[in-house]
């Protein structure tokens, strides 16, 4: 990062690590074809194998569960409109009703179409008696539910709803997208049948992902890309030997350097300064288990519009907890969910801080809070402050 300006976007994409760097130049140098038996193939082979083993410890799982994909939308969209099977040592019938939450991620709301929307509570939280009421209506089910928000930062209690699902049947895929590099992730702790991840979120290189699978009998029902017979025959296509090289020595960096507890102070620093300088302000999420790196918060009468404008002029990279496109500021669906009050929906900025994130970052961060707030109290403009009683 220049030293002008402050990278506070890390859910959005996470700084290249070196090693991946390195990783995916090297990789970009090696002539084979993994598919390849020759020499140079091997050469190909070895670093697409090496890099599955690193991204299956990082999550704790085997080598031979790893399916690499184009990324978590791939990944997504896969496990969710092909279906599992084999799934727990047993055939999951096909054509399963799908459940996903209600803050999921675009990847998963638009891979699941049409399909049933868990509710979450105001916290964020999935409804577990409305997810178990509804299983007892409909059976087995495929479940979506992601490990943690990428607006907010909330962490669902996967393990207890995995347990739920399993219960009546189903099979449970996580989006653990946000996981690496900020939580300690194991796939069978976790209790997810496959889990999805995304190598730019965690200091790989864009445009690669993967899907792992809890065990080695379970695998997607159909192929997510027929072709030529690569990925144990579930995604056809030359392999992307240098982001699949990138994103295992950033899984293998990741794992070694994690470091929740600064991430966690500096974070919690930066909210507790927030909150002196904006007593009024609402954390999403504040009361329950939230990823160390993550705030999402509003300050009444300040629209994240404003804030998102002053935030880059002074030189600070954050994102509002509203999705942009076209230019217009739309509500987002994750606030929506949580039955958020429009102040808060129309005021929403995320922070969300990384490996390299230094307290000089958090400073100029607040020096453009302490701005907005004080232009507020000069306008002092009671028409604007729309905050009714938040349910952040
Ligand atoms: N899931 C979550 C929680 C995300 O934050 C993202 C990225 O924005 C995705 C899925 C999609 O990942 P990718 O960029 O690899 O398609």
């Amino acid at each position: 990062m220049s030293a002008s300006r402050s990278y506070l976007d890390w859910n959005a994409t996470a700084p290249l690590l070196p090693a991946a760097r390195e990783a995916c130049c090297r990789a970009l140098d090696t002539l084979g074809n993994p598919s390849s038996i020759h020499a140079e193939g091997r050469a190909a082979r070895a670093i697409v194998e090496d890099a599955r083993a690193a991204v299956a410890a990082l999550v704790g799982g085997e080598a031979e569960n790893v399916v690499f994909t184009s990324g978590a939308t791939e990944a997504a969209n896969a496990l969710i409109t092909q279906g599992l099977a084999g799934c727990c040592g047993r055939d999951l019938p096909r054509g399963l009703p799908v459940l996903v939450g209600a803050t999921e991620h675009a990847a998963v709301l638009a891979a699941a179409g049409e399909a049933e929307r868990l509710p979450v509570d105001a916290n964020g939280l999935i409804r577990q008696d409305i997810l178990e009421q509804r299983l007892k209506a409909i059976g087995p089910a495929l479940v979506a539910i992601q490990l943690a928000n990428n607006e907010t930062g909330v962490v669902q209690d996967i393990a207890s709803l995995a347990r739920l699902v399993h219960a009546h049947g189903g099979a449970i895929v996580v989006d653990a997208v946000q996981g690496p590099g900020r939580i300690a992730l194991d796939i069978a702790a976790l209790g997810a049948d496959a889990l999805m991840l995304s190598a730019h979120k965690f200091g790989g290189p864009k445009g690669v992902g993967a899907i792992v699978f809890a065990d080695s009998r379970t695998r997607l029902a159909s192929a997510a890309i027929l072709g030529g017979g690569q990925e144990r025959g579930q995604r056809g296509g030359t392999e992307n030997v240098p982001g699949i090289a990138g994103m295992g020595a950033a899984a293998r960096a990741v794992k070694a350097e994690f470091d929740a507890h600064t991430l966690n102070q500096l974070r919690d620093g930066f909210e507790n300064r927030l909150k002196a300088l904006a007593p009024d302000v609402r954390i999403a999420g504040e009361g329950v288990a939230r990823l160390p790196n993550t705030t999402l918060f509003a300050i009444p009468g300040i629209t994240a519009e404003k804030a998102l404008i002053a935030f880059d002029l002074a030189g600070v990279a954050v994102s509002s907890g509203s999705a942009c496109s076209s230019g217009k500021v739309k509500a987002s669906h994750v606030l929506e969910a949580m039955g958020a009050a429009d102040g808060v929906k129309a005021g929403a900025i995320r922070l969300s801080l990384g490996r390299t994130t230094v307290a000089h970052e958090i400073d100029q961060a607040l020096d453009v809070i302490e701005r907005l707030v004080a232009r507020r109290v000069a306008r002092n403009s009671a028409s604007d402050d729309t905050f009714a009683a938040s349910a952040a």
